[in-house]
């Protein structure tokens, strides 16, 4: 039995993961489940798959699911980050899932790494702030970290036993997003409801506008430079509509591998739960001869600046990345919010960026990750604040 945890059940990875876990009773046992607020969701989960123990962010939350588990045998573990870390170093646990939103699963992460464990991180984030930090303490404790996200879930398949100086240079797929062909004046009128439509994939909010500014694909970028050790300008992106071809990797003597599939989540968070094995799965396969033409277009940094700017960012170093994380949540739960426009994401982005220097370093251990992170909102919110008193002004 592989014994798992699974940070961020509620969300749309972990319950991808417990459908995949549904699929696959015989040789996986869920031990642990944390989550963030929904404790309604929580519970269901809880009952389907009876974890030893679970955690979530808030007392209130914690006690409306102790209210809805009453005679269900499992620990509530305390609230807050403190539980989050107990999931993450839950005992005789094989592979952790990490798919907490946002910045909250940075600790957990590392304390999982640190423990030698195999992190199944879905979590980009964690690796655009604290890249340096993890794969260093992936390598001292032995832990392994394999990526669900499919581009790089797609690249590790690629790479898979192979040399990495062989690798002339990685290509990360991208679905271009809902605003591929507008042009600059109709991107400056996007509402958040078009930007939640997403072509291809369907995923949480956040990382809906990712895809749609390309940030996401720039995360991507970082990403793939800590997990695979390759300098950004070997990273390239290419906008592919279709989906299908979820990355590639281009060798030295010019041959590139590709990985091709169905676009459900489920088959790589599968595929980190099975590594090195592959299990049957219970999708489709893919039908070639219904895909239509698959194509394969140059990026267009002009109309979406963040990809430019987070290989700024990853080019830079410092605590640059930190803050383009930062400032583009910040930024884009603004836009969420109708506080800002679509193409003022990067202008706050950028700004932040600039000023990081003045203040931060390279940071070397987590404490300074998190101060530079707080310093990055507070100015992006700042920024954001600035820009909304000068449209209403005008
Ligand atoms: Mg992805």
């Amino acid at each position: 039995m592989i014994r798992l945890a699974i940070l961020g059940s509620t969300g749309s990875i972990g319950r991808s993961a417990l459908s995949v876990v549904e699929t696959h009773r015989e040789r996986l046992h869920v031990a642990v489940l944390a989550a963030g607020e929904n404790s309604a969701l929580l519970a269901e989960q809880v009952r389907a798959v009876r974890p030893e123990a679970v955690a979530l962010a808030s007392d209130a939350a914690c006690d409306d699911l102790r209210s809805r588990l009453e005679g269900v045998d499992v620990e509530v573990l305390p609230s807050g980050p403190e539980g989050l870390l107990a999931a993450a170093t839950w005992p005789d646990v094989d592979v952790v899932l990490c798919a907490s939103s946002g910045t909250a699963g940075l600790e957990a992460a590392l304390l999982a790494l640190g423990q030698g464990r195999t992190l199944a991180l879905a979590n980009k984030e964690v690796l655009v702030m604290a890249g340096a930090l993890m794969v260093d303490t992936a390598a001292r404790h032995g832990g392994l970290i394999l990526p669900v996200d499919s581009e790089h879930n797609a690249i590790h398949q690629c790479l898979d036993g192979r040399r990495i100086d062989d690798v002339r240079r990685l290509i990360l797929t991208a679905s271009g997003g809902p605003f591929r062909d507008c042009d600059r004046s109709a991107l400056e009128r996007v509402t958040p409801d078009d930007a939640l439509r997403h072509p291809t994939w369907q995923m949480g909010r956040k990382i809906t506008i990712d895809s749609a500014t390309l940030m996401n694909k720039g995360l991507e970028v970082i990403e793939a430079r800590w997990l695979f050790g390759v300098t950004g300008d070997r990273i390239d992106v290419l906008v592919h509509p279709q989906s299908i071809v979820h990355s590639m990797v281009e060798f030295v003597d010019g041959s590139i591998l590709a990985q091709l599939g169905v676009t459900d989540m489920r088959l790589p968070i599968q595929y980190a739960f099975s590594y090195p094995e592959r299990w049957a799965a219970p999708v489709p396969p893919l039908d070639l001869t219904r895909t239509g033409p698959l194509e394969f277009l140059p990026p267009d940094l002009e109309r979406f600046p963040c990809l430019r700017l987070a290989y700024d960012a990853l080019g830079h170093g410092g605590a640059w990345p930190v803050a383009l994380n930062a400032a583009n949540e910040v930024a884009v739960e603004a836009f969420l919010d109708g506080e800002l426009g679509f193409t003022a994401i990067p202008e706050v982005i950028e700004g932040v960026l600039h000023a990081a220097d003045d203040h931060f370093g390279t940071p070397a251990n987590l404490g300074e990750v998190r101060a530079a992170d707080r310093w990055a909102r507070d100015r992006a919110r700042a920024a954001v604040g600035t820009l909304r008193s000068t449209n209403t002004a005008s």
